[in-house]
This record gives structure tokens, C-alpha cells and sequence, in this order.
């Protein structure tokens, strides 16, 4: 029970429920996700195309095509933390390679992911010192809508 991150691919869902891929249409990225959990469809998102989001445990994710998105189709994921400020692991891992990303405090992330993940997976407002856990990572295959 597990979420994995892929950059370049998506965001595989725990409990065999697929795999969210980037690419996907709207149609296609909702009905692999609602193996999963009830989506939430048709939220505001200043510059989405079109976005919904559904909740796992104690993970909530986001998908979302900005207007740059080839296609319209899936270029963004946001996996978040319910609570605001956690202060433990995760109920559900969220890997990347071999690191629960949700599952270590912030500082011990910093010292086994390499800068350019760093920037790939982490706001850059993050304080890499910081002994909080994260309370979300974002993975994009569109350049145009990091924000
Ligand atoms: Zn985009």
C-alpha cells in the first residue's frame, strides 16, 4: 500500500489501482483514480485547465492540466498531507526510489535527495534544515506552471 512517484511517468497508486500517467486525459487520468477513492472533479485552480484531487488515508492528490499542457491532458500532480503541520510518517508511503518522502523529517530528506531532485520534488520555499515532514512534494511533466 504504497504511492510511488515517477518522474517523467506519474504517480502509482497504491492497492494495484494503476497509474496515473502523464499524458492521460482528463477522462482517462479520473476513472484510473476512482479505482482508488471518489474523485473530486471541476475545483477552481487559477490557471488550470481542468484539475480534481481525492484523498487516500491521510494523502491528498492533486491532478491537474495548466493551460501550457500538451494536449490538455495530465502535467501536473500535488501529493499533499491532510494535516496541515504533520509531525509523524505518513499512514501511506510516498516513494521516490527508495525514500518515503512523507515518511522523514525534512532535514534528513535533504541529506539523501540530490539538489536537482530536490528542485524537481520540493517548493522551493521549503527550509531544507527544517525537522517538520513535508507537507506535500509535486511532480511535473510541463515546465510552464511550476508555481
Ligand atoms: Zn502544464
Amino acid at each position: 500500500m504504497t504511492f510511488r512517484l515517477m518522474p517523467g511517468t506519474g504517480l502509482v497508486l497504491p492497492a494495484n489501482a494503476g497509474i496515473l500517467r502523464f499524458g492521460m486525459t482528463e477522462h482517462a487520468a479520473q476513472w484510473t483514480a476512482s479505482t482508488l477513492a471518489d474523485i473530486r472533479a471541476g475545483g477552481w485552480m487559477c490557471g488550470a485547465h481542468w484539475t480534481f484531487f481525492f484523498i487516500h488515508c491521510d494523502i491528498l492528490v492533486t491532478a491537474y492540466a495548466c493551460t501550457a499542457c500538451i494536449d490538455q491532458t495530465m502535467g501536473h500532480l500535488i501529493i499533499e498531507r491532510t494535516e496541515r503541520v504533520p509531525d509523524r510518517a505518513a499512514d501511506v508511503p510516498v516513494d521516490f526510489g527508495d525514500f518515503d518522502l512523507f515518511g522523514y523529517p525534512i532535514h534528513e530528506l535533504t541529506e539523501v535527495l540530490d539538489p536537482s531532485e530536490r528542485k524537481l520534488l520540493l517548493s522551493a520555499d521549503v527550509n531544507p534544515q527544517s525537522t517538520h515532514y513535508l507537507s506535500a512534494v509535486r511532480l511535473d511533466a510541463c515546465e510552464s506552471d511550476r508555481r
